[in-house]
């Protein structure tokens, strides 16, 4: 039976939120999850979920009502850019995500496009792969949801109430996240002067769109944790 399996050995206590969750190859199945002909796919998104998230403020990973804490799952990249396109979830939840599974929790990174249904393909806007090794949770209460370049829906996260700095399924240090933070700032760098180049941008529209992309990125390093 596919969705017998028990839990692991090794995981984390789930929390109540999830406790209700199918198990599949030894994981709770996050909400959001979508089937190939029954069968989760960790990597692939169900876009009736993300609806439902978005529409009845439901959490991204256990799929039940979110309180008045919001926690984004999101790669450092976003911490610069500001923009995801997965909902919030319940702290509890969010932690056990970045405990347990962590590749679990970021289809982002590896999610695939070829060979599937259209509507299980990855969600609106050209998110840029984002799979640096460090996760943050981000508490908000300001987000949105914004129009996306392709007719979807995205996230505008607004700004933090909290971070969480996490690596390797543990709370990361400051000399672990600012390496990666690094790095993933050097590929959304080139990721934008790859699309000035594309677009034959003006040296005028280059040097707003760096300096703005300066601005984001020094915004986003206020909330580095503080030297130990
Ligand atoms: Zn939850």
């Amino acid at each position: 039976m596919l969705y017998n399996d028990q839990l692991r050995a090794g995981l984390p206590t789930l929390p109540p939120h999830m406790a209700s969750l199918p198990v599949f190859k030894g994981y709770p199945v996050p909400y959001f999850v979508g089937l190939i002909d029954g069968v989760p796919d960790f990597r692939l998104v169900d876009p009736l979920k993300l609806k439902r998230c978005l529409e009845f403020e439901a959490c991204w990973l256990c799929g039940k009502p979110l309180g008045a804490h919001r926690h984004f799952v999101i790669g450092p990249m976003c911490v610069v850019n500001r923009i995801t396109s997965e909902p919030p979830s319940h702290l509890d939840c969010a932690h056990f995500a970045v405990e347990a599974c962590p590749h679990l929790i970021n289809p982002g990174a590896k999610r695939r496009s070829a060979n599937l249904p259209d509507e299980l393909r990855h969600p609106a806007g050209t998110m840029v792969p984002d799979n640096p090794g460090v996760t943050v949770i981000w508490e908000s209460k300001t987000y949105s949801v914004v129009n996306a370049p392709d007719g979807g829906e995205l996230i505008d996260i607004g700004d933090p109430e909290a971070i969480e700095w996490w690596k390797d399924g543990h709370r990361a240090s400051r000399a672990e996240v600012v390496p990666l933070f690094e790095k993933s700032v050097g590929r959304l760098r080139k990721v934008a002067e790859d699309r000035l180049d594309r677009e034959h941008a003006s040296a005028a529209t280059r040097v707003e769109e760096i300096a703005a992309l300066d601005v984001d990125i020094g915004r986003a390093m206020r909330w580095f944790l503080p030297p130990e």
